[in-house]
């Protein structure tokens, strides 16, 4: 993007220093960091009164780090990814609410997941900062009044906050005990007042919003790293990539084996056809090994009946069904999200 709205966003300098600025047909652009300008431009394109307030923005905004080569790592570090990114713009008084519905969300968010332990750290004003003491106090308490409202536990990280606002930090725990950072909650005064950013009051007069800066899982990169180390690869039916393995016992039955796929994707799941020229054991061997969750064996006698020889990942051999039993049967796993067979 262009890089006038980094300079004044203050983010400029480090970008230049680091060699994030390039020149194209004489206009200055930077490889873009973070997604907070953009949304501001939003807010900013007309003029916003109190009724409006709160406004919410979302994004899966692609943004870019320079980090150094060396600790590139797979999918946990990387120099382009990829953030579910909001930015809240409320009234002082709508700050409590606005958190505690985005704490919520994070649970909701991270239960989906499967991930049941989470740890929470509340990060204070640092030793340089800017804003009124007034704006730090008030943020401060919204945002560990909301933990305490929602009954939650956390620690207190004294000094940790960014210069320009406190902010709570959601970390999950994954299978093995790791920590990962997911869910950031940030409140910034510093932004609206560099970007000058205003709402028309009750009275007619031009005040100043808060932002909250929000992601629930952070890099999406990182996020699905974390989730192949909690499974170890072993994803729950609605993640998998794919969730259904159709075997055909001869290649005869190939297209029956092809309609069975078409009949699954149209009911929105996603499936694969091992037409291989292999052994049956082989191929169901390989499904396994492959991390399959259901596994559909098709034979003369299928066909015939029109119903499927059904195998589960974990459980083995569930034993032969009508067709649409399995359809139903699967969406209603899909559909509760099951964990783990
Ligand atoms: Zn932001």
């Amino acid at each position: 993007m262009e890089a006038g709205l980094w300079k004044t966003s203050g983010h400029y300098d480090y970008y230049k220093e680091n060699m994030y600025t390039f020149k194209i047909e004489d206009r200055e652009f930077v490889l873009k960091p973070m997604n907070c300008p953009g949304h501001i431009l939003i807010y900013k394109s007309k003029i916003r009164s109190y009724r409006e307030l709160p406004l919410r923005f979302f994004e899966l905004g692609t943004v870019y780090r320079h980090e150094k080569a060396g600790v590139l790592h797979g999918l946990l570090r990387v120099r382009g990814f990829t953030q579910d990114d909001a930015h809240i713009f409320c009234l002082p008084e709508q700050l409590k609410s606005e958190i505690k519905s985005v704490i919520d969300f994070v649970f909701d968010t991270m239960r989906a997941f499967g991930f049941d332990d989470v740890g929470i750290e509340l990060s204070t004003r640092p030793a340089k900062y800017i804003g009124s003491d007034e704006d730090w106090q008030m943020a401060t308490i919204a945002l560990e009044e909301s933990l305490k409202e929602k009954n939650l536990t956390y620690e207190i990280n004294e000094g940790e906050g960014a210069f320009y606002g406190p902010k709570i930090d959601i970390k999950l725990k994954d299978a093995l005990k790791r920590s990962w950072q997911c869910a950031t909650i940030q409140c910034d005064f510093a932004l609206p007042k560099r970007f000058n950013l205003s709402y028309i009051d009750e009275q007619g007069k031009e005040q100043q919003p808060i932002m909250l800066h929000r992601v629930l899982l952070g890099s999406l990169e990182r996020f699905i790293g974390a989730l192949v180390e909690h499974y170890n690869g072993e994803f729950p039916l609605w993640l998998a990539p794919a969730q259904v393995r159709i075997i055909a016992i001869k290649d005869e039955l190939n297209a029956y084996a092809q309609q069975l796929k078409n009949t699954l994707e149209d009911n929105s799941l996603r499936v694969e056809l091992d037409m291989r020229n292999e052994t049956l054991n082989k191929k169901i061997r390989d499904a396994e090994v492959d991390k399959i969750p259901y596994c559909l064996v098709v034979g003369e006698r299928e066909a015939d009946s029109h119903t499927v020889s059904v195998r589960r990942k974990g459980k083995g051999n569930l034993g032969t069904m009508p067709f649409e039993e399995f359809i139903k049967k699967i969406k209603e796993e899909v559909g509760q999200k099951v964990k783990v067979p």
